[in-house]
Parts: structure tokens; C-alpha cells; sequence
């Protein structure tokens, strides 16, 4: 056996010790702590509501780990198991044109792995999130919205994989150079033509009515000195009664997202200090930084690419005997996250940083017991875990623990 293949097998049995170790001590301190309230949460959460947050947090998390050893074995077939390599005989036989066959045998790949998904996302939907009363998604929806999902991908993914591969046979050595260019360019493209060509395709966006709540919106706009083009409703009650906002767009095109769902729970004031949370992210440069970080990360990865496509030894020890493009891209794509999870726990401390920051600014900008209501209120909503293992927390999390974010919101409207 390859020595690639014996570090590849133990760094994907790595992760799913450490998936599996995590979710069960998330399954065992939730338990642990469901008979109780915590402390300073009593007043507006139940103890029926917490045990619904805790018995829908270890629902999820027993299907997260029967998904993640499914996972690994549609990895395993895919990979030394001939899978990708069977795949790319059927694509070969199809056309004699390497640019076409190539880009074939990707989307064959995808178009397997989101058909293998696929009973995951309508237990998901149908059983899990229906029996806990979140799910409202009818079937003709989840029926249409996959459609429209595996067209975007076919087009938006066939172009993509078009291009590289294009570039891979025809920019010489350092044609990873130009594929992380254009792949930069393509997914600025996608980020800024998101909110209005493709999001439309699957929610109804309107402009916000309420004027009273749109003053006060304008108002906190004008004192973080934030320029939005628009304020809209999104219809998310068609799908799921879970609540959330954001914004999307780039550069002078930002817009501001409210699920009705959110406008509906939360009084005027608490959507204004959600709001300027969101607004944080945009005026600490929370977002350009992660922009930066995604950029010289997929760098990383292309010049890995570059690299790992001329080795013999790559394509081998992975279950594919003769390399391609295409099956240099495809096992990239598929292998890399089995050892790139290590970094993740940074990422994650990262990003719960910054929604600390964020939370600051929203004390300093809008009102501190107005935000801290408005997340007691969303947790309970969402049925979010009030008591998180702090192991789990700390390597999956990205936003702090709920007692640590409201202590600190509580301090601050103390001042
Ligand atoms: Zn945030």
C-alpha cells in the first residue's frame, strides 16, 4: 500500500473519531443539563422550552454522526474504491473531446454525491425539523427548490469546471496562477449577482413596509454613517419557521435581508439592535477580512493543486490509476477537507472574535438589553442549545456560547 493512502486512511479515521468524540460529548453535557434553566435565562425560558432545545440538539446531533459515517464511506467507494475512476471511463467513452469528457466526469461526480445526499435532506426536512414543528416546506417546494438547485449547479458548476480545466491544459506550469484568478473573479461575480439574479429564484424579496421600523432603521444607518440600497423582507416562513437577517452584495450594491419570521418574533427595538450586529460586520471589516483570508486560502489550494496534479502517486494512491485534470480536480475537491479540518478550530475562534466585537458595537451603536432580548428570544425560537459543551463549542461554534453573549450584553447596559 501507498504510504498516501495509509496517511489519507488514517487522517479520515482522525476526523471521524474526533466528529463522533465531539457530537457525544455535545449529546451527554446537553443532556446533563436539560432538567434545569440556566441561571439568568429563567425568566424567559421555560423549562418545556428547554428540554425542546435539548432533545432537538441531540436529535441533530445523532443524525450529524450516522451522516458523517455515511460520508466517509461514499469517500471511501469514490476514492479506493474505483468510484471516481469508473466515472471517468463512462465520461471518456462519451466524447473524444478531453475538454468535454473532463468537465463530464466532475459534474458526474457532484451529480452522484448530491443524489447519495439527497434521502439525508428529505429525512432532514420531513422528519427531523418537521417533528420539532420547525418544517413548512411543502413538497412541491422541496421538490422545485432541488431542481433549481442542481440546474444552477450544473450551470454555474459545468462553466467553472469548464474553465479550469480549460486552463490546466492550455496555461503551461504555473496555470494555477490563472485558475485561482479567474476562480477570484468568478466568485466576486457570484457574490454581487447572488442577492439579485439567483436568490429571486428561490424567495420572494419585498421592500420593507413598515415605515415606523424603516425610520428607525434609516436612523441607525445615518449614526453608523452606513450606506444599504435597500431594505427587504425575505419570505424564509415558506420553508422553515427558523429566524434570521443579513446582509448580501457587494461595494455600493449591499442590501439588507429580513426573514418575516424575524420581523414577526421581535419587537421594533430588537430588530434595530440585530441589525446594527450585522452592520458591525460590515464597518469592523469583518467582511473584506474573511474575503482576504477565502482568497489566500483557495491560493493555498491552487498551488497545492498545481503540484499534487503532476504527481503519479496522487492519482494512485486515491484509486485512480491513470491521472487526468479532471480527476486531479476531483479528488482535490473531495480529499482535501480530510485534512484541512485541523484548521477549522481556528477559524471558528476567529470568527466567534468578531461576533463579540460585533456585539460591542451593537451595545455601543443601538441598545445592549434590547440585543440581549433579542437573542434569548431567537434562541428559544430556533431551539438553539442554551448549554453547550464547551470542548464541542470551542471547535465547532461560530458564535460564542448564549450565557457568555448575554453576560457581556448585560454588563454593558449596566454602564
Ligand atoms: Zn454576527
Amino acid at each position: 500500500m501507498h504510504p498516501f493512502t495509509l496517511l489519507f486512511l488514517a487522517a479520515l479515521a482522525a476526523h471521524l473519531a474526533v466528529q463522533v468524540w465531539l457530537a457525544r460529548r455535545q449529546i451527554m453535557f446537553v443532556e446533563a443539563n436539560s432538567g434545569a434553566v440556566p441561571r439568568g435565562f429563567e425568566a424567559a425560558v421555560s423549562l418545556a422550552e428547554h428540554a425542546k432545545a435539548a432533545a432537538y440538539t441531540v436529535a441533530r446531533q445523532r443524525f450529524g454522526m450516522l451522516e458523517a459515517v455515511v460520508d466517509v464511506l461514499i469517500l471511501l467507494w469514490l476514492t479506493l474504491g474505483g468510484g471516481i475512476a469508473r466515472i471517468g471511463a463512462v465520461a471518456a467513452a462519451l466524447s473524444d473531446s478531453p475538454l468535454l469528457t473532463g468537465t463530464l466526469h466532475v459534474l458526474a461526480v457532484f451529480a452522484a454525491l448530491a443524489i447519495l445526499s439527497l434521502p439525508f435532506s428529505v429525512y432532514r426536512t420531513f422528519a427531523l425539523e418537521q417533528h420539532f414543528g420547525f418544517n413548512r416546506t411543502r413538497p412541491a417546494v422541496f421538490v422545485a427548490d432541488q431542481l433549481k438547485a442542481w440546474a444552477l449547479g450544473l450551470l454555474l458548476g459545468g462553466a467553472m469546471v469548464a474553465c479550469v480545466l480549460w486552463i490546466m491544459a492550455s496555461a503551461g506550469s504555473s496555470w494555477w496562477l490563472v485558475g485561482w484568478a479567474v476562480w477570484l473573479a468568478f466568485t466576486l461575480l457570484i457574490t454581487w449577482a447572488w442577492p439579485r439574479i439567483f436568490a429571486p429564484l428561490f424567495n420572494k424579496f419585498s421592500p420593507l413596509e413598515d415605515q415606523a421600523l424603516r425610520q428607525r432603521i434609516d436612523a441607525l444607518l445615518e449614526r453608523c454613517d452606513f450606506h444599504a440600497k435597500s431594505i427587504f423582507v425575505m419570505d424564509g416562513s415558506r420553508r422553515s419557521s427558523h429566524g434570521n437577517a443579513y446582509f448580501t452584495g457587494l461595494g455600493r450594491e449591499k442590501r439588507i435581508v429580513f426573514f418575516d419570521t424575524l420581523l414577526s418574533s421581535l419587537t421594533p427595538a430588537q430588530i434595530e439592535s440585530v441589525l446594527a450586529h450585522e452592520l458591525a460586520h460590515f464597518r469592523l471589516r469583518h467582511v473584506p477580512q474573511r474575503l482576504v483570508v477565502g482568497a489566500l486560502m483557495s491560493l493555498a489550494g491552487f498551488a497545492l493543486l498545481g503540484w499534487l496534479a503532476q504527481q503519479l502517486w496522487f492519482y494512485a494512491a486515491l484509486g485512480v490509476p491513470s491521472g487526468s485534470s479532471a480527476a486531479a480536480l476531483v479528488l482535490f475537491i473531495l480529499v482535501t477537507p480530510v485534512f484541512s479540518w485541523v484548521v477549522s478550530p481556528l477559524l471558528a475562534a476567529w470568527s466567534r472574535r468578531h461576533e463579540y466585537q460585533a456585539d460591542a458595537f451593537a451595545a455601543e451603536h443601538s441598545d445592549a438589553q434590547s440585543l440581549a432580548e433579542a437573542l434569548v428570544k431567537l434562541y428559544k425560537d430556533n431551539a438553539s442549545t442554551l448549554t453547550p459543551d464547551p470542548v464541542y463549542s470551542a471547535f465547532h461554534d461560530s458564535h460564542p456560547p448564549p450565557a457568555a453573549r448575554i453576560e457581556r450584553l448585560t454588563a454593558a447596559a449596566a454602564q
